[in-house]
């Protein structure tokens, strides 16, 4: 039978339809005369209401099956609602049980729950108004991130999820590997022996898609990445998970200004976007989670991020009135507690940080002419801190060779890294946005287990 999603329903039903839904009960109230149950389908963040009178088949048998948990079908005609905070509801002729819930062991019954103890149920946590409203959040942002891009006639590029590039420095790498680790081969010198692995020699989970993009970007101008990424850093934190996705565009005849750009655009297209699409869940996060979330999003949408740089933001940090735990000083790489001051307190909106020192950036951005700093920028939002990292690359090849050798990376390994600077180079410049620090920063969640439906942190992978 033909259902319709309740999203639908809640939105533009009319009296007189008749319909069918499919969902979960999420409350049964039961009166003397009839009994009323709400029903959710995942598809909006209400529930439709349902009218069961006695005249239904079977009511006494189903009312009793009607548990918090329970999956049903039910059909019938909507009605305009007495009841306040919802305009139509559903007055049922049918009503099939398909699954029961047993209210002694069902964990989800009605009450708040902390979204620690929600985690130990990840099976079941969905089924939450919260996470509801963040997948549905997610979802619509990551549409909105192929809209975005595929208007601009930016290519969508699969970089590779198993890699032999280990020189990307960007924390810790998760080794793939077949051997048998009880008793794995060994070389002469006792170490094990790669070269008997299923690839001929080490290989890792991908930290990043970049450099492959690169390899696309010469060849379409402008391309993206947007899929999943593993570092082992066993860092308990908020902010960071082992397994996040994440957003790589990355264009051809494109300089640092041109990437903060599209940076700053992308942001202000993703938030309207997910405004116009989600209104209600974007309603509820303000409501229940962080009343500033839609307050940020109109400031993300109407006002031009900060841009500075590196230099500059270490002087205000030095004339800051608060003590910060981390040093300041120029050389020094930012932390959390200095990116969010720059953006939360001071400027109280994004801010660009540009041309950050050599020594504390990765080898493939672009050397200035001081020679003291490269052509990088961070995007720092105000609770997030760096959402975005990005970079003009290094086009010509002898500069790269160098900064490659410096870094005591084998200039081999990347033979066609390089190969790209030999033939047919050009400026060039990209970045990566965390989709899962995003998802957060929209939705005002504190922690980034709860942004993603299935988390992976340090001895945590269950479910
Ligand atoms: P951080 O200093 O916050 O650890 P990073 O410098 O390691 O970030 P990049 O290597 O520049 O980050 O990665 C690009 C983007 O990916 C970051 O801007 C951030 O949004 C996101 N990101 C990085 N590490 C993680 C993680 N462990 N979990 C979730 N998102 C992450
Ligand atoms: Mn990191």
């Amino acid at each position: 039978m033909v259902s319709q999603r309740i999203a639908e329903i809640l939105r533009n039903g009319q009296p007189d339809e008749s319909v069918t839904i499919k969902g979960w009960v999420r409350t049964k109230r039961e009166l003397k005369e009839f009994a009323f149950m709400e029903v959710n389908d995942g598809s909006f963040m209400a529930n439709l209401q349902v009218i069961l009178n006695p005249d239904l088949p079977d009511y006494e048998d189903i009312l009793q099956q009607l548990n918090t948990g329970a999956s049903v079908e039910v059909t019938g005609t909507l009605v305009p609602s007495p009841g306040k905070g919802q305009r139509i509801e559903l007055k049922a002729s049918a009503v099939r049980v398909y699954g029961g819930a047993d209210p002694q062991t069902y964990p989800l019954q009605k009450k708040r729950h902390s979204f620690e103890f929600l985690r130990t149920i990840g099976h079941l946590r969905s089924r939450t108004n919260t996470l509801g409203a963040v997948f549905r959040v997610r979802n619509a942002c990551a549409s909105a991130i192929h809209q975005f891009f595929q208007e601009q006639g930016f290519l969508w590029i699969h970089s590779p999820i198993i890699t032999a590039n280990d020189c990307e420095g960007a924390g810790e790498l998760f080794t793939v590997t077949n051997l048998d680790l009880k008793d794995p081969p060994k070389t002469d010198t006792q170490e094990v022996d790669y070269s008997q692995d299923f690839f001929g020699r080490p290989a890792y989970l991908t930290v990043s898609g970049q450099l492959q993009a690169e390899v696309m970007a010469m060849a379409f101008r402008d391309v993206y990445t947007f899929g999943p990424t593993f570092r082992a850093e066993n860092s308990n934190t908020s902010r960071h998970l082992a397994e996040f996705w994440m957003v790589e565009p990355e264009m051809a005849f494109c300089d640092l200004v041109g990437d903060m750009d599209l940076a700053e655009a992308f942001l202000k297209y993703l938030f309207k976007s997910v405004l116009a699409s989600c209104p209600e869940d974007m309603e509820f996060f303000n409501k229940r989670i962080d009343n500033s979330v839609l307050a940020t999003a109109d400031n993300i949408i109407n006002n031009q991020f900060e841009r500075i740089t590196y230099t500059d933001a270490i002087a205000l940090l030095e004339k800051a009135d608060r003590k910060f735990e981390y040093p300041v000083s120029w050389g020094l790489d930012l932390q959390s507690e200095h990116e969010r001051y720059l953006a939360e307190e001071l400027f109280k909106k994004p801010v660009i940080v540009t041309d950050y020192p050599v020594e504390i950036k990765a080898f493939y951005m672009r050397l200035s002419d001081d020679e003291k700093t490269v052509r990088a920028m961070d995007v720092l939002a105000p609770k997030i801190g760096e959402i975005i990292g990005g970079s003009q690359r290094e086009e010509r090849l002898e500069v790269l060779e160098q900064r490659i050798v410096s870094q005591g990376i084998p200039p081999e390994d990347l033979w066609w890294y390089l190969d790209l600077r030999r033939y047919g180079t050009v400026p060039h410049a990209g970045f990566g946005l965390g989709f899962e620090r995003l998802v957060q920063f929209m939705t005002g969640m504190a922690n980034i287990r709860d942004v993603i439906p299935f988390p992976r942190t340090p001895l945590s992978a269950e479910f």
